[in-house]
């Protein structure tokens, strides 16, 4: 029986042995005129997992390896996906995979999920609308870590969000110049809902 449910959220796994195959063959062939687009899931690509302003001003890799592209896909798939769906509009994403020195540089925490491509900021490209993200991964009750909410809690900068495989704490903070504040999961609820 374990593993009858299990089966149901294997796909994930598919496509990310997909992506290593492409991201592999990618990386060893010479290809020249336009590459097409590789995407981990519908409205997701492998270009948004690896981009990072803070790679190319400083001009370090930011490719991700084979397992982290594993993690992106479950990120797509469990979380934002489901929220980009909910929304009905792109999702812009500012930072996902960050290689250890692009986590430098940004000044991330040691433990950054970045660094392991399980978390992402994202934004709508519009602050008034940013709340949306939160309001859909709470009304969906999607299996999301941590959600980290930016400056301002009714027109956020930017939203980061986690998926720890087998651990959906469903976190929330708040995070300004001040530093961290924790959020009851009931009081999002009862604030975005
Ligand atoms: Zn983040």
């Amino acid at each position: 029986m374990q593993y009858m449910k299990r089966s149901a959220n294997l796909w994930p796994f598919f496509a990310g042995a997909a992506l290593i195959f492409l991201a592999v063959s990618r990386s060893t062939k010479i290809t020249s005129g336009t590459v097409p687009a590789c995407y981990l899931t519908e409205h997701f690509s492998l270009a948004e997992v690896e981009h990072s302003n803070e790679a190319i001003s400083h001009n370090i890799n930011n490719k991700p390896p084979a397992w982290a592209l594993a993690n992106a896909v479950q990120l797509a798939v469990n979380v934002l996906e489901p929220v980009r769906n909910y929304l009905g509009l792109p999702l812009i994403v500012n930072s996902w995979y960050r290689s250890p020195a692009v986590n430098v540089a940004v000044g991330g925490s040691d433990d950054s999920d970045h660094m392991r491509a399980l978390a992402a900021d994202v934004t709508t490209g519009n602050k008034s609308t940013n709340a949306a993200i939160i309001r859909a991964a709470l009304a969906l009750d999607l299996p999301f870590d941590q959600l980290i909410i930016y400056d301002s809690q009714e027109a956020p900068s930017r939203v980061h969000l986690s998926y720890e495989p087998g651990q959906a704490r469903q976190q929330i903070k708040f995070k300004d110049a001040s530093g961290y504040t924790s959020i009851d999961l009931d009081a999002a609820r009862l604030f975005y809902l």
